[in-house]
């Protein structure tokens, strides 16, 4: 295996000089790159030795060079990072109390490569959304940005995540103390946090979703991304979002169809966008695929939980199912192992899960025509061992240069051999982290994972669209209101 990701460039808005698109060959090509770059303003961080060969460092690795472009930001950092030096990822994170959760989701996240490039070496400043009131006014952004510098450009082999742990507890307050938490609850909050603070969109309109009835999924499934992407646009839509197809059907029991099943026929299908899958564990559950199916199959809804059928006019029995619909570039999966009893009692299932380390195919599952072939490979994992209240949480991930698994133990970090680790089986896989394979066609032999940026005047890098729906999307894209980007 290669390098796992690139950010596409070929068709993104251009932002700098025609002279960036050039391919950097050697020294010379590079270094016209980085000239024209400081002129353009924007940053990445490199190693000094490397940044500054002239000039003898003594405070920090962390000089700023300046980059314009998503163009070769993926490459930019690759050669950026010193892989000799102490840090490239290999860097633990110091526990502060109780914050191995944390240090367990940061670890997973530093591993995401395209997120890990847009910190280093994309003008994530630029998109900081200030005025958003949903956000931190670039406060929890900035502190990310600083960590993924420390993680992957210092020479030291931990780090102290003291100012991102205040940072995160001065806006979600539930993280403010030193008792053991959640690591799924810190991702779901940092990812949210990071999107609205680097949320593209400054003024969201309000669009009303439309009642589809299941007649025209991949239509309505394209116009619901549209409408979500008038709202939401920034990195995490463009790495982690995907859609989910959410149907009801009406089955009242004092009608029967022609096929002798209950319900006047009508349906309600809704595409929802997700950031990651929250998946149930049974008694019968082995693999994630087992996980998978419980989270797709069909769930009766009667008594206290009936539906309003809006063509009977009246509540009835129901049918609830969830399809996945598009998958994102970065999947990542929650197992559902802690759960809620009826007196409010916390409990964990020790289950154990076996679950691919590479080419997991979701072929099948993916509902929608359209869209890049579903094949994943597992790069990180965040592990959670022991009980719900005397727990301890560690990850595994898979270091981008040397391809080798390394387990973070807080501030420890060490190479692990996959097959003694059982990396793929066991009882403590609690969030898995996926990265979509493509083949590049620049070498066919290395497994990428193309990155679009999503906007609503481009509706070609929609994932949608990524096959030959194109130019059937072409003919019907006149409804479409174009105006808000
Ligand atoms: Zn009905």
């Amino acid at each position: 295996m290669g390098k796992c990701q690139s950010i596409d460039v070929s068709r993104r808005e251009p932002m700098g000089e025609n002279s960036l698109q050039e391919p950097m060959v050697g020294n010379k090509k590079r270094n016209r790159h980085l000239e024209s770059m400081a002129r353009v303003g924007s940053r990445v961080f490199m190693p000094e030795s490397r940044a500054s060969p002239t000039k003898s460092n003594t405070n920090t690795t962390l000089k700023e060079h300046k980059a314009s472009t998503y163009d070769h930001v993926h490459e930019l950092v690759n050669d950026g990072i010193n892989i000799n030096d102490n840090g490239s990822g290999k860097v633990g994170l110091m526990n502060l109390g109780n914050t191995c959760f944390m240090n367990s989701s940061l670890q997973c996240l530093s591993n995401t490569e395209p997120m890990t490039d847009y910190f280093l070496g994309y003008d994530y400043r630029s998109e900081i959304n200030a005025d958003n009131i949903f956000g931190t006014k670039g406060a929890l952004v900035r502190c990310y940005a600083e960590l993924t510098k420390h993680l992957w450009l210092g020479k030291s082999k931990s780090y102290c995540p003291e100012e991102f742990k205040s940072s995160i507890g001065r806006f979600a307050p539930q993280f403010e103390g030193y008792e053991q938490q959640d690591a799924q609850e810190l991702l779901a909050y940092l990812l949210d946090g990071i999107h609205e603070d680097l949320n593209r969109v400054l003024i969201k309109p309000y669009i009303e979703d439309k009642d589809c009835d299941g007649s025209n999924d991949e239509g309505d499934a394209i116009i619901a991304w549209s409408n979500y992407l008038s709202r939401n646009k920034s990195i995490i839509v463009d790495l982690f979002q995907g859609q989910l197809r959410n149907t009801m059907t009406c089955r009242n029991n004092k009608l029967i169809q022609a096929d002798g099943t209950h319900g006047c026929g009508h349906k309600n299908v809704k595409f929802d966008p997700f950031m990651y899958l929250s998946l149930p564990i049974s008694d019968t559950s082995n693999t994630l695929d087992d996980c998978l199916s419980l989270f797709c199959e069909e769930e009766t809804l009667k008594g206290d939980n009936q539906w309003y059928c809006t063509k009977c006019k009246t509540h009835v029995d129901a049918t609830k199912k969830i399809d996945l619909w598009m998958l994102p570039p970065i999947l990542i999966i929650h197992l559902k192992r802690f759960k809620f009893g009826v007196t409010g009692h916390r409990s964990k299932i020790e289950r154990p899960i076996c679950y691919p380390l590479s080419d997991w195919n979701l072929s099948t599952r993916k509902k929608s025509e359209g869209g890049v072939f579903p094949l994943y490979d597992l790069y990180a994992i965040s592990h959670h061992r022991g009980t719900v209240s005397g727990g301890h949480y560690t990850a595994h991930a898979k270091n981008r240069f040397d391809r080798e698994w390394y387990d973070f133990n807080d501030s420890q970090c060490r190479k692990v051999d996959k097959e003694k680790e059982k990396l793929g089986f066991g009882s403590s896989a609690y969030c898995l982290f996926y990265n979509r394979v493509e083949r590049n066609h620049n070498a066919a032999q290395e497994r990428t994972t193309t990155i679009r940026r999503q906007s609503i005047s481009r509706p070609e890098l929609w994932p949608h669209l990524q096959r030959d729906a194109v130019k059937q999307w072409a003919s019907t894209r006149v409804d479409l209101d174009y105006t808000v980007d």
